[in-house]
Order: structure tokens, then C-alpha cells, then sequence
């Protein structure tokens, strides 16, 4: 039995090597910094909640670690928003994982955007329909290279921050987050058996804004690789 057409597996390069990291599923955390949670209009305290983007979504600057990403404005939407976040890449399957047992399950880490097509998001809201328009769009997930997490000091207490054309609009420490990494993995892994391939957005810190076509955003997580790209016109 042979494939009608060629499978496409979205691959993420890892740092500093030639290897890639095939992409499986992207999971995303809902409000996982209590001051986003409050610019959003919500207390800051409940359980985490999970939503999904296709493997497609992944973004990535071409040749290189050094290239910039031209991201496509997308279609549908006046008013699209940046989230950065601290992406997890798991390399091992597991489900019911302990926290303590967490950091076994993890490959590495990269610097995400969560981009959001806010008013369709907040639409679909409204009318208690899926938020998929609004999240899981094509190039919604821009991602840097993954750095191996033996290579990362300290990522729990890391700073992470976004410019935009050079003005610093997000910033916030891992250490804010409301559900840890760990904790996250356990929770998600009640859920779904995680597999070798899943990646997951941790949650944005405040500060989420409206990008424009020519606007150049610099995400950056303290011992990780940067991610920079420029909103260019579909
Ligand atoms: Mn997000």
C-alpha cells in the first residue's frame, strides 16, 4: 500500500544542530498569567484550560536561525494580535505524568507568538461557538529553533519579552506563569496521552496588541534562541 500524495510533517530546527524536531500536535494554555488573565477580564484564578492549533500553523524563518520570518497578515481579520509564549517540546509519550516526573517528558524550548485574529476570537465568544477561526489559522504559530533542554539554565525564573518596532510591549518572568510547566504537563496528560512531537504554548504575560502590516516584532526568552519576524501584506 503506497501514500496517494506525500504526507507534510512541519519539522522545527533545533539549535545548533542539523537536526529537526517533526512537529505532531500544537497544544495552547488559555490565561496562564494572572495580569493577562485580569487585561482580558477575567479574576486570574481557575483551572488551566486547552486549545489546539494544526501542525501547519507552525511559522518558521526559512535557511536559518538568523533569518527573519515575513509573516502574512492573515486574511479575515482587522484586528490580530501577538502573544508570546514559552513553547514546550515534549520528546517522550507519556499520559497521568507526575510533576516531579515532568522534566523527563521534555525535549526542549522554544520562543512562540500565539497569533490571534482577536475580533473573530472574541466573536465566536460571544456566541459560545469554537474559537478555531480566531487561534488555529494558517502561520498562527510562529516558532524559534528549539534549544535542547540541557542547554537551558534556569528557565523557570527566565524574562521573557516581545518588541515591537524596537518598543518593548511584553514583558514578563516564566516564574509568573500561574500553572508551571510541570504542572501543565500533568494536567494535559490526564487528558491526552502526550506523544514525542507535541508542542505547547505555555500562555501569554500581559501587554497583548494589534500588529500592523511593516511592524517588526523581536521575541526573546533569556536563554533561548530569539524570534524575530516582520508582518508583511498577504
Ligand atoms: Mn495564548
Amino acid at each position: 500500500m503506497n501514500d496517494i500524495f506525500a504526507p507534510h510533517i512541519p519539522r522545527v530546527p533545533i539549535t545548533g544542530t542539523d537536526s529537526l524536531f517533526p512537529v505532531h500536535r500544537i497544544f495552547c494554555v488559555g490565561r496562564n498569567y494572572v495580569d493577562h488573565a485580569i487585561e482580558m477580564g477575567h479574576s486570574g484564578r481557575e483551572d488551566p484550560f486547552f486549545f489546539l492549533k494544526p501542525s501547519h500553523s507552525i511559522a518558521l524563518a526559512h535557511a536559518n536561525s538568523q533569518a527573519i520570518l515575513n509573516w502574512p497578515y492573515p486574511s479575515l481579520s482587522s484586528d490580530v494580535h501577538h502573544e508570546i509564549e514559552l513553547v514546550v517540546a515534549i520528546g517522550q509519550s507519556g499520559q497521568n505524568i507526575q510533576p516531579e516526573n515532568a522534566h523527563e517528558y521534555i525535549f526542549g524550548y522554544a520562543v512562540g507568538l500565539d497569533m490571534t485574529r482577536r475580533d473573530l476570537q472574541t466573536e465566536m465568544k460571544k456566541q459560545g461557538r469554537p474559537w478555531s477561526i480566531g487561534k488555529a489559522f494558517d502561520a498562527s504559530a510562529p516558532i524559534s529553533t528549539i534549544t535542547p533542554k540541557e542547554q537551558v539554565q534556569d528557565i523557570e525564573q527566565a524574562v521573557i519579552q516581545l518588541f515591537v518596532n524596537q518598543k518593548l510591549q511584553q514583558s514578563s518572568n516564566i516564574s509568573h506563569l500561574i500553572w508551571s510547566v510541570p504542572e501543565i504537563i500533568t494536567h494535559l496528560s490526564k487528558a491526552w496521552t502526550l506523544q514525542a512531537g507535541d508542542l505547547i504554548y505555555t500562555g501569554t504575560p500581559a501587554g497583548v496588541g494589534k500588529v500592523q502590516v511593516g511592524d517588526r516584532l523581536i521575541g526573546e526568552i533569556k536563554g533561548l534562541s530569539s524570534l524575530e519576524l516582520k508582518v508583511v501584506a498577504p
